[in-house]
């Protein structure tokens, strides 16, 4: 996921690159969107591969980052309402795609959820709407839970369910309680503490 882990904590635990050695990095390839909007999609790298979301619209490119110049794998486009446009509050940006199980999610700005397979662009489901009354628009990034993906935007949330696998999944650290927990709390670089809603507040004490 774009934020790393579910306590957000973003840190890259990567020590090829350091302090040292930091000045002597140079541009290996550029690659432009061809969207004049706002760009807050985190480039998403898994193995060899780099996964981009554009703003609306939407258009996901995977970039093959073992041959010189990252040539495109595949792109695939969603083509999205243009009328979302119109109520999203600011520029019309995506805030990242998310990995697992070998599949690529994304939102498009009409709130829809899209798993891609990884490997080909292809969709792989049924793509999954907000049930909030329209009109509706996201910009989230997804949080990857327990198999489903977990899309918040505006205050309101929805679970998608692509299959019943899901390595991803936490038990709450409260005495007793031992439920779904979707609460991450972490130093940088420290792993998690995990609880559910009811006990969240308990993870303060590890931040
Ligand atoms: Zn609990």
């Amino acid at each position: 996921m774009p934020a790393k882990n579910y306590a957000s904590t973003r840190f890259g635990e990567l020590a090829e690159i350091n302090e040292a050695n930091v000045k002597n990095l140079q541009v290996a390839f550029t690659f432009s969107t061809g969207v004049n909007k706002g760009q807050e999609a985190a480039p998403l790298v898994v193995r060899s591969t780099m996964y981009i979301v554009t703003p609306f619209p939407n258009t996901v490119y995977a970039l093959d980052l073992s041959k010189p110049g990252a040539p495109m794998k595949w792109k695939y486009e969603p083509n999205p309402e243009p009328a979302a446009q119109g109520v999203a509050c600011c520029d019309v940006v995506n805030r990242s795609a998310a990995f697992a199980d070998g599949h690529v999610f994304f939102n498009t700005l009409d709130a829809h959820t899209i798993a891609l397979d990884a490997n080909t662009g292809q969709p792989s489901g049924t793509p999954t709407s907000a049930t909030s009354p329209l009109p509706s628009y996201w910009q989230a990034s997804l949080w990857l839970r327990c198999g489903s993906t977990v899309a918040t935007a505006s205050g309101t949330s929805r679970t998608w369910q692509p299959s019943d696998r899901g390595p991803l999944g936490h038990a709450c650290k409260h005495a007793g309680c031992g439920k779904d927990a979707g609460w991450g709390f972490a130093r940088p670089r420290q792993p998690s503490h995990w609880f559910c809603f009811e006990h969240r507040s308990e993870g303060e004490r590890f931040l």
